[in-house]
């Protein structure tokens, strides 16, 4: 099965995937992640990207399109795969379209988390992830068990993303709004679209998905 997670920043895409992911055997598709790895080895896409992430503006199709469709291609995602922060703009959403159709793949159901703008600043601004192996945290909403301790893997190095600012928040929210929210009607005509309360506590938002995919 393959599935987008459409939403804005803050709104529990990372976190859902995650446990999609674990749960189920499917891939996680962030472009952000994606994105942020190439920035820190310093690739050409990397260099290009930099900049713009760092202003909270939307990176140019050409580079996520060209990331997802190369990685789509790759033996682990075979069997399905979550896209999580792509397709982020109409002109994605049709590539997507094109690209999947010639690799004779579909996209079976695009769920909607939504969520009020001003609790994501609070969401994003609280965010830190284990430095080791990724594992999302909350300061607040998802704290570890042990204060300090990541509760996957024991290590003690969390990290912030130099773009969970509040000034940057802002503008990610507008691109969002500009660019992406169109996305919904997008998919509405298509049919594929599924929309769930992104606001409620973690865990109900995963028995939504759940009842979503299980309906698939
Ligand atoms: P996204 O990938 O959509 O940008 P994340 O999954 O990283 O969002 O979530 C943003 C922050 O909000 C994280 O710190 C996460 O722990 C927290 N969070 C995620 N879902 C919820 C929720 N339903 N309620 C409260 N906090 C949440
Ligand atoms: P995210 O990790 O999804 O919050 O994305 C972080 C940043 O990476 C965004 O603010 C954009 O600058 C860039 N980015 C991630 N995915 C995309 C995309 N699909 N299209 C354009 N820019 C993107």
């Amino acid at each position: 099965m393959n599935l987008i997670l459409l939403g804005p920043p803050g709104a529990g895409k990372g976190t859902q995937a995650k446990r999609i992911e674990e749960a189920r055997g499917l891939v996680q598709l962030s472009t952000g992640d994606m994105l942020r790895a190439a920035v820190k080895a310093g690739t050409e896409v990397g260099m290009k990207a930099k900049a713009v992430m760092e202003a909270g503006e939307l990176v140019s199709d050409d580079i996520v399109i060209g990331i997802i469709s190369d990685r789509v291609d790759e033996p682990d995602c075979a069997d399905g795969f979550i896209l999580d922060g792509f397709p982020r703009t109409v002109a994605q959403a049709e590539a997507l379209d094109t690209l999947l159709t010639e690799k004779g793949k579909t996209m079976d159901v695009v769920i909607e988390m939504q969520v009020e703008d001003d609790p994501l600043v609070g969401r994003i601004t609280g965010r830190s992830t284990c430095a080791k192996c990724g594992e999302g945290y909350h300061d607040e909403f998802k704290k570890p068990k042990v204060e300090g301790v990541c509760d996957k893997c024991g290590h003690t190095e969390f990290s912030r993303r130099a773009d969970d600012n509040e000034e940057t928040v802002r503008s990610r929210l507008s691109a969002y709004h500009a660019q992406t929210a169109p996305l919904i009607g997008y998919y509405g005509e298509k049919g594929t679209l599924k929309s769930i309360d992104g606001m409620a506590a973690i865990d109900d938002v995963t028995a939504q998905i759940n009842a979503v995919l299980d309906a698939v």
